[in-house]
């Protein structure tokens, strides 16, 4: 079983590239296992299929060279921060023993992009309760807590609680976010347009990593939200 270092936790397929692939990047190109959970297939969405953007997943993940991907097929809009979906989840970070979870916007335009942070946020903090039983093909999960979660910023801006530098990834998250052709600008499609597939919403999505970049003194940045304070032994590990 593949233990990972971050598990990504995203309520559609291309939440994770738009909101913290270069993060994603950052931390593969350093050795540490990385995996993404999609809780729906989009199908809500104004353009592709389910098929389609499972596909597209695939390629997004090699490009960020993931070491997993898997998609819960969830309903898009409809899926719940309740009981049923959240022990779901808990059997996904019980397999895969995250340090740290990375979970969508606290809150946004999309209503499932909240609903998600609230769902990993329970799912994270109940998967370490013993006396919550999970089995996973009649094995038994051992309780498993990640030591952090923090969120990504999406649509709407956030003030975040602190900003990773990915300017030696942007082409890198660029790459994963162009491999959902069917969401994006494409001057050939011929399916109706929707809010991201305008061509203003990719130099938009530049404009927020500038920004934040600038913000900590570099070209690009993602940043996040932190449930708790982050402690540092070492004045010198800021940059
Ligand atoms: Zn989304």
């Amino acid at each position: 079983m593949t233990k990972l270092d971050i598990l990504v936790i995203a309520a559609h397929p291309d939440d994770a590239e738009l909101g913290c692939s270069g993060t994603i990047a950052a931390h593969v190109a350093k050795g540490y296992k990385v995996g993404i959970v999609d809780l729906t297939h989009g199908e809500m969405g104004t353009r592709g299929t389910p098929e389609i953007r499972l596909r597209e997943s695939d390629e997004a993940a090699q490009i960020l060279g993931l070491s997993a991907r898997e998609n819960m097929g969830f309903k898009d809009i409809f899926f719940k921060d309740d009981d049923a979906h959240q022990l779901e989840l808990i059997k996904i970070i019980r397999k895969y023993r995250p340090e740290i979870v990375l979970a969508n916007a606290i809150t946004d335009r999309h209503p499932d992009h909240g609903k998600g942070a609230s769902l990993a946020s329970n799912a994270c903090f109940m998967s370490g309760l013993r006396k919550i039983e999970t089995e996973v093909n009649g094995m038994e999960q051992e309780a498993w807590r990640p030591k952090f979660v923090y969120h990504y910023i999406q649509n709407n801006y956030i003030e975040p609680d602190f900003i990773v530098d990915i300017s030696s990834y942007w082409d890198t998250k660029v790459a994963s976010i162009l491999a959902f052709k069917s969401q994006f600008f494409d001057p050939e499609s011929e399916e109706p347009a929707s809010f991201i597939s305008s061509p203003e919403f990719l130099p938009f999505i530049e404009s927020r990593a500038r920004e934040l970049g600038h913000r900590i003194m570099t070209k690009y940045g993602e940043g996040f939200t932190v449930e708790r304070y982050i402690g540092v032994d070492d004045l010198f590990d800021f940059r």
